[in-house]
């Protein structure tokens, strides 16, 4: 049995009383108004308490005093009150709080800034499509502010349906997830790494030093846009390539720039116990190196062949392209014992797609436009680290890994 039907079944119908505490936050009230409660040998059936701006709402739900003693308990418990410069509210009623709707999601919202506009707007959404928001929970402002919406009364697909075609109107990305322990269980993220993981399009890294940026440059805005085949696309700029000195690998390893965030991304991730990787329709010959730099669980890419010091212009091996990318996705989930639907992918183009509809949750991250719509979620800022809050991650969370893993 759980705790709350404990709780239900010992409360019933039963008179019960709200008290709700609000004033400037400090040490002790809590223990003050349970020290006051105790006098009058009251049973506590649920406590919710929230500090905004150094600012206390302790609200306690109690059981009913003995026989005549409530008209005491009201008066101590608002002397006790203003003896703390603090304002009480004393609710008289029955029961526990209403039971949460069937169908139960988490919405969460991100926003550069919220504006009080788009709030009212996400409300409004859902509401209008049944559902009731029970709590709301902020989760980060920086680099971002997040909000964490729980909702229930409406099943997780429907409101995904009602709250998306909001988000890009509202200047905000929104992530609904289904609520429960499952989201805890999301045990494996891979990612998607030109443009994704890092800042760079690798190809073209190698195509400046070829002398061939221009070429490269623009098969590769086709393939993402989705108009070229990836492997015919991945075939010919690599061609272009052919015959440029072994030596450039280095330099273009150098070269790569991490995507901001993207370090305290894996780190979180990792200390959470996630296990990460990557996959690319770029070449081995980075990816492994970001494997080794980042403490990656998997990676796989192409790689160039090179014969003589010189690249071939060829790629060895089976080429990861979109159906690829969600290959590798379900090798690595049944390598790291993840079921699919505990995964997460992370990626901005045509070739990812595939990979994020058979991820249970999928994230176009600063995608192109016909990636954003077929995606899950949406993120349009520049920081890798925000998908963590679309995991419900907060950001003291990411500070404890961070301040950890420099210990
Ligand atoms: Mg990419």
């Amino acid at each position: 049995m759980s705790a709350s039907q404990i709780t239900a079944s010992r409360t019933g119908e039963v008179p019960t009383l709200l008290v709700k505490v609000f004033g400037k936050d400090r040490p002790g009230i809590t223990a003050g108004l349970f020290d006051t409660l105790a006098a009058f040998q009251v049973d506590v059936v649920d406590i919710e308490q929230v500090v905004t701006r150094g600012r206390l709402v302790l609200c306690a739900l109690v059981t009913q005093p003995g026989e005549g003693l409530e008209g005491d308990l009201r008066s101590t418990v608002h002397s006790w009150a203003e003896s703390m410069k603090m304002q009480a509210e004393i609710i008289s009623g029955h029961g526990d709080n209403r039971p949460r709707g069937v169908g139960r999601s988490l919405v969460t919202v991100l926003g550069h800034p919220l504006t009080a506009e788009s709030t009212a707007a996400i409300a409004a959404r859902i509401a209008g499509a049944g559902g009731n928001i029970d709590r709301i929970f902020r989760l980060a402002k920086y680099p971002v502010t997040a909000v964490e919406f729980a909702v229930s009364g409406v099943a997780t697909e429907p409101l995904r349906s009602a709250l998306a075609a909001s988000a890009s109107a509202l200047g905000v990305d929104i992530a609904v997830v289904s609520a429960g322990l499952h989201r805890r269980a999301q045990r494996l993220v891979v990612m998607d790494v030109d443009s994704t993981l890092i800042q760079d399009e690798v190809i073209e890294l190698f195509a400046a030093h070829a002398g061939c940026e221009a070429e490269v440059a623009a098969v590769t805005e086709a393939a993402m846009r989705g108009e070229l085949d990836f492997e015919q696309s991945l075939h010919a700029r690599v061609a272009l390539l052919k015959g440029l000195d072994a030596s450039v690998v280095d330099k273009v390893r150098e070269e790569v720039r991490l995507t901001p965030g993207a370090r305290t991304l894996i780190r979180t991730l990792k200390r959470l116990g996630y296990q990460v990787g990557v996959v690319s329709g770029g070449f081995t010959q980075v990816t492994d190196a970001l494997q080794d730099r980042l403490g990656l669980d998997f990676a796989h890419a192409n790689t160039l062949e090179i014969a003589d010091g010189k690249l071939t212009g060829k790629v060895t091996g089976e080429v990861v392209d979109r159906a690829g990318k969600a290959r590798l996705l379900r090798r690595f989930a049944a390598e790291a014992g993840v079921p699919l639907s505990q995964t997460v992918a992370i990626g901005d183009g045509a070739n990812d797609l595939d990979m994020l509809n058979a991820a249970g949750l999928g994230v176009a991250f600063n995608a192109k436009p016909v990636v954003r719509e077929a995606a899950h979620t949406a993120v349009n800022f520049p920081f890798l680290d925000t998908v963590l809050y679309l995991l419900g991650v907060s950001r003291e969370e990411v500070e404890a890994a961070q301040t950890h893993d420099e210990d």
